[in-house]
């Protein structure tokens, strides 16, 4: 049997073999058989120029980006030898314009899988800068935007990103819904349009039950976009997006329900960037 989380984070800890080492302990207490890091580039050195310049970006993308890319790799492959179960992958942005640093990278290191995940919104305006909004502490410009078209936006760049062919799976696929503002309209059409994108460039788009830990409460993506995916024929897997052991494997049971409900019997690994489908259990 394999039941894997190929979303976690190492980045609120010290980077060692002992703080990698609490998360599989808990991987393995869930009854887990894989674990996969998936650090955020923002926090690498060698990532920055996959970000705008100082003056386009939100500050704390230069205050946050001060580690080592080669260390992080190198610590998860340490992991490996020493027996773990241990994959490797980073949660890559999208950010349209900065393709190429990203496809340079992608294939600078020995990924098992690549998370293509939309956590920044173009400026508002000329002089503006790119916005952050899964970022609880910059959720005050929600109320300067007009919500159907942030969403509306949102939904555009994650099927551009999937239509790179760059990333073996969508990151929490409906993350512009995280601090509960939710437009009036009905979402069928973004959601059946994004399933579309995501079916034509062969994505999977992960069940993210880090959703119901959140402000808006409930699982990426919402079960009717899931349904979506089904229908569309897009593969998917079930992801914590843990940052803290405690996290790693959280609410799996209550994901594979959903899961089931939306038809799915399979769901899918990734070893050297290669899928593997295996059974929903
Ligand atoms: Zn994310
Ligand atoms: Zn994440």
């Amino acid at each position: 049997m394999v039941r894997a989380d190929h979303h976690v984070h190492l980045e609120r800890g010290p980077w060692t073999l002992d703080w990698l080492g609490r998360f599989v302990a808990q991987a393995r207490a869930v009854g887990l058989t894989e674990i996969g890091f998936s650090e955020h580039p923002h926090r690498f050195r060698e990532c920055r120029k996959m970000y705008p310049p100082r003056r386009a970006v939100e500050g704390w993308v230069d205050e946050q980006c001060t580690e080592s890319l080669e260390s992080y790799v190198r610590l998860v492959e340490d992991a490996r030898r020493a027996g773990l179960p241990v994959k490797i992958g980073l949660e890559w942005d999208f950010l349209p314009g900065y393709e190429h640093e990203l496809d340079r990278l992608l294939r600078t290191y020995p990924w098992d899988f690549a998370i293509g995940s939309v956590h920044w919104l173009p400026p508002a305006d000329p002089d503006g800068v790119w916005w952050g909004f899964d970022n609880l502490s910059r959720a005050e410009e929600w109320e300067r935007r007009d919500v159907l078209d942030a969403y509306r936006q949102y939904f555009r760049l994650i099927s551009q990103a999937a239509a790179t062919g760059f990333f073996d799976f969508v990151g929490h696929a409906d993350v512009i819904k995280v601090c509960g503002y939710r437009p009036a309209a009905d979402l069928s059409d973004l959601y059946a349009e994004a399933a579309a994108a995501f079916a034509k460039s062969g994505v999977c788009a992960e069940i993210n039950t880090a959703g119901w830990r959140k402000p808006v409460g409930e699982v990426y993506p919402a079960p009717s976009f899931l349904q979506a995916c089904r229908r569309a024929g897009v593969p998917t897997l079930i992801n914590s997006d843990a940052h803290v052991p405690e996290d790693v494997g959280r609410d799996f049971d209550r994901a594979v329900a959903i899961a089931r409900q939306a038809g799915y019997s399979d769901i899918a690994t990734f070893t050297g960037r290669v899928r593997t489908m295996v059974p929903l259990e």
